[in-house]
């Protein structure tokens, strides 16, 4: 099954973009999955195609219109569309790893990316749309966010990446950031690679990595650890 994304936005040249190179141009180029790209303006129905207008209370900037995004979506994705209808938002459910993972294991997403002050709220109610934030900070607009979602999402798919293993030990799969890493040289700049790495005995490599990723995850994400504990 092709994995098919369809992005909604009055910037769809910005796609690709680094979604066309690497492990996930690769990815493209061979049908892995799919990319439909929707001008909202095209669905605009004034003469001077304008897609947004004042807030209704006052205040600053714009706000995309209700009535021309719909008929962006209803273009893009009809009503019987099973694919989840995600709008990029920093109000949104923070993304996270499991939500990446099951995201890869259906049919594909239905991307409407924000601009100016954000979208008229009806039109995330009429249409179901499922907010999703990639973090605690402001972007300019919703196109870098589903680039970075549908990066996360592309690398799991079936055939994509090529040891399909290095996807299950990675950070946060396991509910712990991941031990660091080392390769050649065996010193540099005075710094060695710890002692177990080469010992060969894998035991005690596997023991090193998992205490590694527990300490890390202790210092660097008390919100992680208190999750992984209480599990
Ligand atoms: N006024 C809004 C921000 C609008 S930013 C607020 O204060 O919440 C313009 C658009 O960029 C948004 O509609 C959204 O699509 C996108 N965007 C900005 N930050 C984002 C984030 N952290 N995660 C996902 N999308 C984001």
């Amino acid at each position: 099954m092709t994995f098919r994304a369809s992005i909604l936005s009055l910037y769809p040249e910005m796609f690709p973009g680094p979604l066309g190179t690497s492990l996930a141009g690769r990815a493209l180029e061979r049908g892995d999955w799919e990319l439909a790209l929707h001008q909202i303006r095209d669905h605009a129905t004034d003469r001077h195609r304008s897609v947004d207008d004042t807030p209704a209370g006052g205040g600053a900037g714009m706000v995309l219109r209700a009535d021309i995004l719909a008929l962006a979506i209803d273009a893009a994705s009809p009503a019987d569309d099973t694919r989840p209808r995600l709008l990029m938002s920093p109000r949104g459910r923070p993304l996270d790893q499991a939500r990446v993972r099951d995201l890869a294991q259906g049919p594909g997403a239905v991307i409407v990316c924000g601009r100016f002050e954000g979208i008229d709220q009806r039109v995330i109610e009429a249409r179901g749309l499922e907010e999703v934030s990639i973090g605690d900070y402001i972007l300019s607009g919703g196109e870098l966010a589903a680039m970075v979602l549908l990066d996360a999402v592309v690398r799991l798919l079936p055939g994509v990446m090529g040891n399909a293993e290095s996807g299950a030990l990675e950070s946060f799969e396991t509910g712990l950031l991941e031990h660091p890493h080392y390769t050649r040289p065996r010193e540099f700049e005075g710094r060695t690679i710890p002692d177990i790495l080469t010992s060969g005995d894998h035991a005690r490599i596997d023991r090193w990595r998992r205490e590694e990723a527990e300490r890390l995850t202790r210092e660097r994400r008390p919100d992680l650890w208190q999750r992984f504990t209480d599990s």
